[in-house]
């Protein structure tokens, strides 16, 4: 079975193939500049060199028409029809309250996530353009919505809420919904396995840290808490977003800055983070050569961000009277051994301990980074959100 895995941005598509008997992916690559008379196409079959060109591609039915003629190339393509796809993973940012788990694509789940356009409206709009392209392009496969909330839907109603007026949730749904659930879930699983226990015997905390970052409680196998809240914005400090700040700043920086609602949006959004405070780089990569070099703003980045990522992790391990593994997974997590090495740290008082040479190991394979003796599991956990909705997608298939 032939699983195709998309991810639409507004002026993009992200796409993997895969063949699901070894869950490999056979080709994949990026449509980026959609809407423009210059749009780039990736396209690289697994073992052979990336293919780019630049192409007229003027909506997201065109750029994935091209996607499917490139896959189906006669020289360099995968697969001789469009037959071949089984099934479309969508990624779709927000589910509402509307999905605890991924859903079959039909008129009434198209409306769902149309309702909750006003949630996430960078998000879903561009993700129903891929799902109404896709259904264009392949109406004969079956298209699955994998929702970047529905992991988080498990948490309990202490956790969700907001303190403000209960109205505001009941009349518009005001709420904490929580993100990168697919990564999380997808993680926390390998995390188990790799112990050898039941994940609903665990208490784990999974520390996805990439640009965007949110930290999970994981109890039972289900989320009980997450970082993120009704919007990514909430939480950590990131690459460019300033997580938890206080409310009351927003207006008061409007009216000293003249600012407009939009302008605001944008700074804590895009000008804030790593980038913000070091006024010169949202990559953890650059700024920790910065601070390396003695960048003072560098230095002082870092360290912000460290102490709210440590912060987290602790009062989540009180929220759940425990822990048994930390993981850190994405691209500060799965790289950076100075940050793992610096949380964990200053973790100590719980019983966590790593091992330095461990932590200094690169591999793309799931890694345990804590010493024997230490209390808590500390462990490495690449993730792969692409892989994981293709499965859900072949799970919904094989169901129907
Ligand atoms: P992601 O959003 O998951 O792709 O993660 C992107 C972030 O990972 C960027 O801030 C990168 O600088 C960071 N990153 C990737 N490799 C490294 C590395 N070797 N050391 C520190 N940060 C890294």
């Amino acid at each position: 079975m032939k699983i195709l895995v998309i991810n639409c941005g507004s002026s993009s598509i992200k796409y993997e193939l895969f063949q699901m008997e070894d869950e490999m992916v056979i080709a994949k690559g990026l449509v980026e500049k959609i809407g423009t008379e210059s749009a780039i196409v990736t396209y690289q079959v697994t073992g052979k060199e990336e293919r780019m060109e630049t192409a007229e591609i003027l909506d997201h039915r065109e750029g994935l028409n091209l996607v499917l003629r490139l896959l189906m190339d006669e020289k360099e393509g995968v697969i001789k029809s469009k037959n071949e796809v089984t099934a479309v993973g969508h990624r779709v940012v927000h589910g509402g309250e509307y999905f605890s788990k991924s859903a079959i694509i039909t008129s009434e789940v198209r409306q769902a996530i149309r309702k909750t356009i006003d949630l996430a409206p960078l998000h879903n709009p561009p993700n129903l353009l891929g799902i109404s392209a896709a259904e264009q392009q392949l109406p004969d496969a079956t298209h699955v919505a994998v929702f970047d909330t529905a992991f988080h839907q498990t948490m309990p109603k202490r956790s969700f809420l907001y303190p403000l007026p209960y109205v505001l949730y009941t009349r518009h749904k005001i709420r904490r919904y929580g993100f990168h659930g697919t990564s999380h879930k997808y993680v926390s699983e390998k995390a188990a396995a790799f112990v050898g226990k039941p994940l609903s015997d665990l208490k784990v905390i999974s520390a996805h840290i990439g640009n965007g970052a949110s930290v999970t409680a994981i109890e039972n196998g289900i989320s009980t808490d997450t970082s993120m809240g009704m919007t990514p914005l909430e939480g950590l400090m990131m690459g460019t977003r300033c997580g938890d700040i206080d409310p009351a700043i927003v207006p008061y920086v409007i009216a000293k800055e003249d600012l407009t609602l939009s302008e605001i949006q944008s700074m804590m959004n895009k000008h804030s983070g790593l980038l913000g405070v070091t006024g010169m780089s949202s990559d953890m990569r650059e700024v920790t050569e910065a601070m390396e070099e003695g960048n003072e703003q560098a230095k002082l980045a870092i360290q912000m961000y460290l102490y709210k990522l440590r912060k987290t992790i602790g009062a989540y391990i009180a929220a759940m009277n425990g822990i048994d593994i930390l993981l850190f997974t994405a691209g500060v997590g799965e790289n950076s051994t100075y940050v793992r090495q610096e949380v964990c740290n200053n973790l100590s008082f719980f019983g966590i301990e790593i091992d330095t040479t461990q932590n200094n190991i690169r591999s793309k394979e799931v890694r345990e980074i804590s010493t024997p003796n230490s209390k808590v599991k500390v462990l490495v956990v690449p993730t792969n959100e692409e892989l994981m909705i293709a499965r859900e997608a072949k799970q919904l298939v094989d169901q129907s």
